[in-house]
């Protein structure tokens, strides 16, 4: 429980609204910046600007998922105007206060009073593993949308063993497809064996991506480049999970006639409120382990 803990959230999008929830449920005083548009639809929430936080009492700082940009705004989903944050307004809060953030940007990483007071949460494995499940489901969803087969019994390939690959893996087995894994280490290519979905190598990619359905890619580096797409048959559907820009030769892939898409924030647009259990969960427990 968050009893007694006093917590500032800055922007934020539909995740941030169930986060809140969550938080307020754990017993913390939750205050909000940027969210004139919830009016009273979260009970127990303060609604309130810069201008109106008791910053000696706040333990907790709360950035949206894309942080602060270069002007220090925070990008928010619920309010005209997104909130402007100074280095001067950071300021004022206690030594102890911690500044949770998505990701870390240019303006956050020059706060040298919050220096070892920032946590990136989308650098933490724990939240990187919950989230791949909406991020597996909404690929899900893309692949059902966009082809005209189902996927019990589709040959699926997924780029990469990391913690969204894994996860690709048990869904789309799940569902019945043939599921084969590119991996560089041959210690992952056995773990894909156990997995009992076909590893291949590097050098079988190509040979193996002619017999593909579905090409899904989480490597974030250009790896579906146009000698690897030329071998996929025409029908192909391509989702490429991995950070703009992307792991995909995007252009090459529409020359070929072959169905491609970037399909970035699947947690947030397929599944906000479990995104949001997500960033509270492991927000509490690092609030605790702080105590
Ligand atoms: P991860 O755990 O770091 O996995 C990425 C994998 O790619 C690693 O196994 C890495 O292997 C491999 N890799 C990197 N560069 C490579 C290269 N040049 N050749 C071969 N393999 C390479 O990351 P993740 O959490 O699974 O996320 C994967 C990507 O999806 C990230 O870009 C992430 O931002 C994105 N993502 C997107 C969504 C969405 O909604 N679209 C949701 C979650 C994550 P090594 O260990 O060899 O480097």
């Amino acid at each position: 429980m968050l009893t007694g803990k006093s917590i500032v959230v800055i922007g934020g999008d539909a995740r941030h609204v169930e986060m809140m929830n969550q938080l307020i449920e754990k017993d913390a005083t939750v205050y909000a910046i940027g969210y004139e548009e919830l009016d009273d639809e979260i009970e127990g929430l303060f609604l309130t600007d810069v201008d109106h936080i008791p910053k000696e009492k706040i333990d907790a700082i709360i950035l949206p998922v894309t942080g602060l940009d270069q002007k220090g705004y925070a990008e928010g989903h619920f309010a005209e105007s997104s909130p402007q944050i100074t280095e001067e307004w950071l300021n004022g809060f206690p030594e102890h206060c911690l500044l949770f953030t998505g990701i870390m940007t240019p303006f956050l990483s020059e706060l040298s009073m919050f220096e070892n007071r920032i946590i990136k949460l989308f650098d933490r494995d724990d939240v990187a593993i919950y989230n791949s499940i909406p991020t597996a489901e909404g690929t899900v969803m893309f692949a059902i949308q966009h082809t005209d087969f189902t996927i019990h019994n589709a040959n699926v390939t997924v780029l990469g063993l990391g913690r969204v690959g894994k996860t690709l893996i048990h869904t789309f087995k799940g569902l019945g497809a043939n599921v084969s894994v590119y991996s560089r280490h041959d210690d992952e290519l056995a773990r894909i064996f156990e997995y009992q979905a076909t590893p291949i190598r590097y050098e079988e990619l190509e040979q193996s991506l002619r017999n593909c359905n579905i090409l899904i890619n989480t490597i974030p580096a250009l790896i579906v480049t146009p000698s690897l797409i030329s071998a996929l048959p025409k029908d192909s559907l391509i989702i490429d999970l991995a950070s703009k820009p992307g792991g995909v030769d995007f252009r090459f892939a529409k020359k070929r006639g072959i169905k491609a898409m970037l399909a970035p924030g699947l947690p947030g647009l397929v599944a906000s409120k479990t995104a949001g259990r997500i960033l509270a969960r492991v927000i509490h427990n690092i609030m605790l382990e702080n105590a």
